[in-house]
């Protein structure tokens, strides 16, 4: 491979993301409904959906703000061989494989958190707090900050030191020994983030004995499901955004449910949507996501084995020779085509797990429920009620407020027959 030619595709992959990503942006914001659909009159009055849309187009401008900043910012450090001469400094203080990565990751994790950090904040505390949405605290909003790098230097300084050992130890086979322990850890979270990790953000407590505990646990009865850890989280410590998720599997499952949600929702919409998470369980789709997540990740590791190796790519960002921090950020750019196709594939998939879920609870429980619940918490969230579809065929992950709608009818008109 030739050095030259691999810097001109890392920046033509660096160039092209960003316009795609800001046409989508574009045609995603002119696909707003001047007036509400149909189907959705009611949920919003005219002030209310005339405020909604002054909150999508501020956030929308200050996301071009912000993005256009990052990229001319990691241009320019590519341009003038900034990686490079980073490494080359990072070489000096140490011989250990292990340590040179790990400063050199730290070092451009500091650069890069410190530069995003005032758009993050006028984010939280003007757009955020201007329509109503923000309940943190500037202290809350530090210690978050400080919790949330340290436990990811902890958990991805762990993982990173462990890949490179493997990589200096076993030579081209690494990428196995490295699957093999980012996939155990993989598993571990799941089964225990909600033990370890959300305790240093959020209160959980088991929700109260009373009449929806009673109705969930009918609910439960009703579809055979197993359902002791029901945990109401302090949500509205932070935001008036509502939500429900389920963790963990086996007997580590647990239902969250955020305080909001309890606040906004009657406790029938609130077991409608519980009931959408009981369906996601009884499917299986949250194992077979992590199973497919497994697989991605083997994949990836695999392909970067075969690069890392290659000089162009850590000369590509101004190195001297191949060095294994350097190859890592080359093959993250020349891998993003591919994660963003992977990433259509992970997102049609999860849409398809959704309608599944919603179609569950509208068979077992009630559909009209869900429907006026999900409504809510669309409304709550501001989220957007009319995406183009082509900005929902890339990123949304659920679909859209209106076609789920749809689909909950068509099960209850058909199971009416
Ligand atoms: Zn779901």
């Amino acid at each position: 491979m030739n050095t030259e030619v691999v810097f001109i595709i890392i920046v033509v992959f660096l160039v092209a993301d960003f316009i795609v990503e800001r046409i989508l942006e574009w045609v995603n914001m002119r696909a707003m409904a001047p007036v509400l659909p149909e189907n959705l009159k009611g949920i919003y009055d005219e002030k209310e959906y005339a405020r909604f849309q002054n909150y999508k187009r501020e956030t929308n401008r200050f996301d071009l703000i912000s993005s256009t900043f990052s990229f001319i910012v990691m241009m320019v450090f590519l341009c003038t061989g900034g990686f490079g001469w980073w490494n080359a400094w990072v070489v000096t203080w140490t011989d250990q494989a292990v340590l040179q990565t790990l400063l050199f990751m730290l070092g451009l994790s500091l650069v890069s958190g410190l530069l995003g950090l005032p758009f993050d904040w006028y984010a939280t505390f003007h757009i955020e707090e201007k329509y109503g949405f923000n309940k943190t605290t500037m202290k809350t909003y530090g210690l978050d900050l400080l919790k949330g790098m340290l436990v990811s230097g902890v958990i991805g300084g762990l993982l990173l030191s462990a890949v490179v050992w493997f990589y200096e130890w076993a030579g081209s086979f690494f990428w196995l020994y490295a699957w093999g322990i980012v996939s155990v850890f993989s598993v571990f979270m799941a089964m225990f983030y909600s033990q370890l990790i959300v305790p240093l953000f959020n209160k959980q407590t088991p929700l109260e004995a009373g009449a929806l505990r009673d109705k969930i646990n009918a609910f439960a009865e009703k579809v055979s499901f197993k359902l002791d850890n029901i945990f109401v989280i302090d949500g509205s410590k932070r935001s008036t955004k509502a939500n429900a998720y389920f963790t963990g599997f086996g007997p580590r499952k647990r239902i969250v449910l955020y305080d909001t949600l309890i606040k906004d929702l009657t406790e029938e919409e609130i077991v409608a949507v519980l009931a959408h998470e009981v369906g996601h369980n009884k499917k299986r789709h949250t194992v077979q996501f992590m199973l497919a997540s497994v697989i991605q990740t083997g994949v990836i590791l695999w392909l970067f084995s075969l690069f890392v190796n290659q000089p162009a790519l850590s000369m590509a960002l101004g190195g001297d020779r191949a060095c294994f921090q350097l190859g890592l950020i080359a093959f993250t750019i020349l891998y993003s085509p591919l994660s963003m196709i992977l990433g259509l594939v992970m997102n049609a998939w999860s849409r398809k797990n959704e309608y599944q879920a919603d179609a569950f609870a509208a068979r077992y429980y009630d559909g009209e429920s869900l429907i006026s619940g999900l409504k809510k918490i669309s409304v709550k969230s501001l989220s957007n009620l009319t995406p183009h579809p082509l900005y929902e065929w890339v990123y949304y992950s659920h679909p859209s407020l209106l076609k789920r709608i749809r689909a909950i009818g068509q099960v209850e008109a058909v199971d009416a027959e």
